[in-house]
């Protein structure tokens, strides 16, 4: 028995496929709200009792938290970003997030914050899943952009998340004072920037650092090269080395991020050399933390919220153990994952 798992990073609007861009921009409020009620259920399955949606459409994930969180969905607990800040055909722009200069910026964020929004997503650099956006290490905003953004979110008491491949995008991001920095991949024009001070200040201003490592991962370099791959994921381990607070997530959403591929996220990191104890650490404990959430979420402990899970095995010794999961209990709501129950009952079938 565990603490209930934690994904820092998903994405409930797209549904993984090939084409998720296109199918949740042709999608209406209707069909989409469904779907993501179902993937939000998948995630509860794979024991993952809390995620922070980190940008969809509409303020469809709000509706859904709430719905989850008055009992009429079975769900994971959902902390929600709303649109993200985007720049004008930017990374993630059919989102409904675009936003120009100081006062676009104010007038979005407030936007999102009367919306219900728990956290502010803003893309400081582009991304690798906009058809014709900026490349993935370019800027999209000024420093002053990010620290107006980080400003307003305070106004609200609201963490801001962002999003950013590049190094220049990182460093003005930390310096905008954000709290988390998804991705984190230290890109540069056609290569990688790494910066030791930088570092330094991530770690000494306490900001935590989502990889956000696809639960396909090992596809990444059969796509990129090996090469290149390596030298990605050999960064992480080094941040960590480093002292970086770093902490699980998937993406779950873009092309390939499936929604039950927690656990394939996590061997990531236990392939580039984490303990296993730690792993789970960076999937409840830490995890908490870097949401905010710490003070009743991501322990075994009284007081704490009832999310937890039952699984065959010990995760310390096998990860793996933890895709058998027999019993989900979400803010005290006990499910049985649909594979458990297909198990049993293919147990109970063949002992005829
Ligand atoms: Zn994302």
């Amino acid at each position: 028995m565990l603490p209930g798992l934690i994904d820092c990073h998903v994405h409930l609007a797209f549904d993984a496929g090939p084409d998720a861009i296109a199918t949740v921009q042709a999608a209406d409020e209707a069909s989409l709200l469904l779907g993501m009620a179902g993937r939000a259920r998948q995630l509860l399955d794979t024991g993952v009792t809390t995620v922070r949606d980190l940008g969809d459409r509409d303020g469809l994930a709000v509706r859904l938290r709430d719905a989850v969180a008055d009992g009429l969905l079975h769900g994971p607990r959902i902390l929600a970003a709303n649109a993200p800040l985007t720049a004008p055909s930017g990374h993630c722009w059919f989102l409904g997030g675009e936003v120009e200069g100081e006062e676009a910026i104010r007038d979005m964020v407030r936007n999102n914050a009367r919306g219900g929004a728990d956290v502010i997503k803003v893309m400081a650099t582009g991304g690798g899943i906009t058809p014709g956006g900026p490349a993935i290490w370019e800027s999209q905003f000024s420093l002053q952009n990010l620290r107006t953004a980080v400003e307003e979110a305070r106004r609200y008491g609201l963490p801001v998340a962002a999003h950013a491949h590049g190094t220049a995008g990182i460093a003005d991001a930390v310096t905008a004072g954000v709290d988390t920095i998804e991705h984190c991949t230290w890109m540069s024009d056609g290569g990688f920037d790494v910066r030791e001070e930088l570092i330094d200040e991530i770690v000494a201003k306490g900001i935590h650092v989502c990889p956000a490592a696809s639960p396909d991962w090992q596809g990444f370099a059969k796509r990129f090269g090996q090469d290149r791959a390596k030298e990605l994921f050999a960064r992480v381990r080094w941040m960590d080395q480093r002292g970086v607070r770093l902490v699980a997530g998937t993406d779950a959403g873009v092309p390939r991020a499936v929604f039950d591929g927690f656990v394939a996220s996590l061997e990531f990191f236990q392939h580039v050399g984490f303990p296993r104890d730690r792993i789970i650490e960076m999937a409840t404990v830490d995890a908490a933390r870097a949401l905010g959430i710490a003070d009743d979420t991501g322990r075994l402990a009284r007081g704490y919220r009832a999310d937890l899970i039952v699984v065959d095995g010990d995760p310390l010794n096998d990860l793996d153990a933890l895709r058998n999961v027999h019993f989900v209990i979400a803010d005290g709501r006990p499910s049985v994952p649909e594979r458990a129950v297909v198990r049993a009952v293919g147990a109970k079938v063949t002992g005829v």
